[in-house]
């Protein structure tokens, strides 16, 4: 009997060491309500997610289950069919403690998009992506430190209704999201894609990653070349010197690599 316990206890204790790992990796503090659990890795990649493959041209993107065809060559008809697609959803879960459905922000014909978790409070309120805290971060490396607008640029999350207590979305949360944002990738057709954070990345490299050890390292997303990066909610947390900088490298790097493709992004004056 004390040995069964004694063996629960050390798998206990492991499972904790291991999500905290995780956590830390992902520069997470701790948080006593995400105790390691059982089924599905948070954020971690659908199992059954398809390889990824060179992506179509817009007019030949794959429409969501029950979109209309995207129509040919232009991005903000492409995406208007894409979220009318997605409609009032209630595929999963987070249908019930949403307040308003988060798509997506900016340029419809983009060259820089970006991939982040998931909505929080503000984002939820406001229906709109990255407008709280970490929002605000990312607003100013875009406008203060790229000199870009954040108009110019098209901003998503890989699941569109806010995760209660702002949690990690979970696997088949992600899944059931992932054909919408997909479709936005396709609508958009960006030159480069930044990935923010470890969800985000994990789902576009179709692999669990450490994004400690990715970010900053080119990688491809059907065709189109992804610069992983923290979060910016991370870097609240974690506001080091070392790590403004190792964000500003790879904003500056995606930046400079969808202007070498071609991509037109005005300067701010
Ligand atoms: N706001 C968003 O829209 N996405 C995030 O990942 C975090 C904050």
């Amino acid at each position: 009997m004390e040995r069964a316990l004694a063996a629960e206890l050390r798998a206990t204790l492991a499972a904790a060491r291991a999500w905290l790992r995780e956590a830390l990796d992902e520069g997470l503090e701790p948080d006593p309500r995400r105790l390691p659990g059982p089924p599905a890795a948070p954020g971690a990649p659908p199992a059954a997610s398809p390889p990824p493959t060179a992506r179509p041209p817009r007019a030949a993107a794959p429409a969501p289950a029950g979109a209309e065809s995207p129509a040919a060559g232009s991005g903000e008809a492409a995406l208007g069919a894409v979220r009318a697609a997605l409609g009032e959803c209630t595929r999963c879960r987070l249908a019930e403690g949403r307040s308003r459905i988060v798509f997506g922000d900016g340029a419809p014909d983009a060259d820089l998009l970006f991939v982040g978790e998931g909505p929080g409070e503000q984002e939820d309120r406001q229906g709109l992506p990255f407008v709280g805290r970490a929002g605000e971060l990312l607003t100013q490396m875009i406008e203060k430190g790229l000199r870009i607008p954040r108009s110019a640029v098209y901003i998503c999350n890989i699941v569109k209704c806010r995760p209660p207590n702002n949690r990690t979305p979970l696997a088949d949360e992600v899944a059931a999201c992932r054909p919408f944002l997909d479709g936005q990738i396709d609508a958009v057709r960006p030159k480069v894609i930044v990935a923010l954070g470890k969800p985000a990345t994990s789902l576009l490299l179709g692999r669990d990653v450490s994004i400690t050890r990715v970010r900053g390292i080119w990688q491809d997303y059907r065709g189109t070349p992804v610069m992983p990066t923290f979060h910016p909610a991370f870097l609240l947390r974690q506001y080091t010197p070392e790590n403004r900088r190792l964000v500003w490298e790879d904003l500056k790097t995606a930046l400079g690599r969808a202007r070498e493709l071609g991509g037109r992004i005005p300067e701010l004056s």
